[in-house]
């Protein structure tokens, strides 16, 4: 099969990585050193953190373009291990991932050293908005919107369960990482 996987959400900690950056550079803002900077419950978790989307968004390219978004954190607990049991299943995997702030290559490039530094093996890798062009049997994502998408181009695709989707209803959910591997392998 071609197993799909993303990455934000899934494999990786972005708020983690978001906010990694915030304090790093907040010597060009002090006022945000003394701020409150709590884990995401919602898709908006930025307006929870005294952000417009574009200071957000502004926030999100200089993190790249700083090697701190998509660079900094390790992946997910079980995660490598995942990635393992879905190859000894004779499986090929598949990353899409909607990665595109900092300018044209960063991303990709910040992607693919944190795979490599992180020894996490992958056939393919696209980079898009629309996850239906990746050819997919299965897929686990974390944005509700994705889910509805795949599940309609005919993608057998699961939930990964997190505070910003729990409002799906009748969703085929994973817990992390590992149990997508153990369901699909
Ligand atoms: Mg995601």
């Amino acid at each position: 099969m071609r197993v799909g996987i993303d990455l934000d959400g899934v494999c990786y900690d972005f708020a983690a990585s978001v906010r990694e950056h915030i304090i790093r550079s907040a010597g060009r803002d002090p006022g945000r050193l003394g701020r409150h900077y709590p884990d995401p419950t919602r898709w908006e978790f930025y307006e929870d953190w005294d952000l417009t989307l574009p200071e957000f968004l502004d926030v999100c390219h200089e993190g790249v373009r700083a090697g701190v978004i998509f660079t900094h954190g390790a992946p997910f607990e079980g995660v490598p291990e995942a990635f393992d049991r879905i190859r000894a299943a004779g499986h090929t995997i598949h990353i899409v991932t909607d990665r595109r702030f900092g300018g044209p290559g960063l991303a990709e490039a910040a992607t693919l050293r944190w795979l490599d530094a992180h020894a996490l093996p992958f056939d393919t890798i696209t980079f898009a908005a629309d996850k239906t062009i990746a050819r997919l049997d299965v897929m686990v994502d974390d944005k509700p919107a994705n889910y509805h998408a795949l599940n309609a181009a005919g993608v057998a695709t699961y939930l990964l369960t997190r505070p910003w989707n729990a409002h799906v209803e009748d969703a085929h959910r994973v817990r992390d990482l590992l149990h997508y591997a153990e369901v699909i392998a």
